[in-house]
């Protein structure tokens, strides 16, 4: 059934599911992995055979030439068994000591299940400001596509160790919808302990249906979210709900899919059932919006001809076309750019401070490092943070 529609419900569910995605037209898939899934909550320890199932299914997606990331919960599950921590709900304190020690075995479990496989796991901690905050968002989402070109494959979770109560995401469902959409992921998978969102929840109504794919995250889709959580995980169905008008709004699509199968990917790409929660949107389209729409100006660069007519044929922003710097900007702040009889052509996120801008303006980025006494990155504006007027 789909939600709110009431006329024909069977012809109008084939038709959807005939115009549902497919997972071979995504180039950059994120995949989300819960406590529940992975670790197996009677022994502590790692269910090895059913990891191994969805690495085979990691290495045949990069196979067939996707980027794929990763984002692993399971390091407190993990940690907690390792220091004979009681059952029950853990203090702040004892989750932190408890991910310490996971988080370990967590990235050794990684490592090991991809490289057996051939690939090279890359583990990324973060913190809920390093994916709020421009600046250091900025440097987050460079390692990531530094290890992505590698042909790495990133496996992220929280840093929960250092991450307090007020200032920490504690699901691993929106953090990975937020690093999905800063990573331009097309498309985030959360396998979870449900084969998808119900109408109604599954344990208490028998005549619960699985909604096959939400075009719009409604107050009655939100009602139908429920709130528990399974023993391990701390995402609910509204955590879920609350990861995809993030990812969506980020311009990525998203699917909530039962994990509890082995090769759960490889049967989402075979049609097994799931959530499909669609976006109008793409995330570089979704990012230039939220660039000219949402963020003051904090300064201004005056480019030359050549810069422009760069820039306007899809390049970056590169410091030998750069003529003036206005303004106090910092590293992630957004900025205008002018050409050179003034004019605003565009703008985006600055990659250096005023100050830093000023030393390498007009030099060629080979020079950076001798200018700044640090490396640094080639383009003064990447071209996916930068939006010109008529885009
Ligand atoms: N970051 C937590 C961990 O690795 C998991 C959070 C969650 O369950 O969503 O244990």
């Amino acid at each position: 059934m789909s939600a709110g529609t009431k006329d024909k419900p069977k012809d109008k569910t084939q038709a959807q599911r005939a115009a549902l995605p497919r997972l071979a037209q995504f180039r950059r898939i994120m995949i989300k992995v819960g406590s529940s899934l992975l670790v197996d909550p009677a022994q502590g320890a790692v269910k090895r055979d059913w990891l191994a199932t969805l690495a085979d299914d990691i290495a045949g997606l990069h196979k067939s030439g996707a980027d794929v990331l990763v984002v692993s919960s399971g390091a407190i599950a993990l940690g907690r068994s390792v220091l004979g921590l009681a059952p029950g709900p853990l203090k702040l304190e004892d989750s932190q000591a408890a991910a310490a020690v996971g988080q370990i075995a967590l990235a050794r479990t990684w490592s090991e299940a991809l490289g057996g496989r051939g690939l090279t796991a890359g583990q990324i901690l973060v913190t809920f400001a390093d994916t709020e905050e421009r600046r250091r968002y900025l440097n987050a989402r460079a390692t990531i596509e530094r290890l992505i070109a590698m042909r790495a494959v990133p496996v992220v979770n929280e840093n929960d160790t250092v991450a307090t109560a007020e200032i920490r995401y504690g699901d691993n469902d929106r953090l990975a919808a937020r690093v999905a959409t800063m990573a331009s992921a097309d498309l985030l998978i959360l396998l979870s302990d449900v084969a998808g969102l119900y109408s109604a929840p599954p344990a208490e109504d028998p005549h619960a249906e699985l909604i096959p794919v939400v075009a719009k995250i409604t107050p009655e889709i939100e009602a139908m979210a429920g709130g528990a959580a399974s023993g391990l995980s701390r995402g609910g169905m509204r955590t879920k709900i609350e990861a995809a008008k993030i990812a969506t709004t980020g311009g990525t699509h998203m699917a909530i899919a039962d994990g509890r199968v082995p090769h759960p990917v490889s049967r989402l790409k075979e049609g097994a059932a799931c959530t499909w929660f669609l976006t109008g949107s793409n995330p570089v389209t979704a990012r230039k919006k939220w660039i000219a729409g949402s963020l003051e100006a904090r300064g201004a660069l005056t480019i030359d001809q050549g810069a422009l007519s760069a820039i306007q044929s899809g390049k970056s922003l590169l410091p030998a076309g750069v003529k003036k710097i206005e303004g106090n900007f910092s590293r992630g702040d957004c900025v205008l750019i002018r050409d050179a009889a003034g004019a605003e052509v565009g703008r985006g996120l600055a990659n250096y401070d005023a100050d830093d801008a000023q030393k390498i303006a007009g030099r060629n980025s080979r020079d950076i490092e001798t200018l700044l006494g640090m490396p640094g990155r080639a383009e003064i504006i990447h071209r996916d943070d930068m939006v010109l007027k008529g885009d």
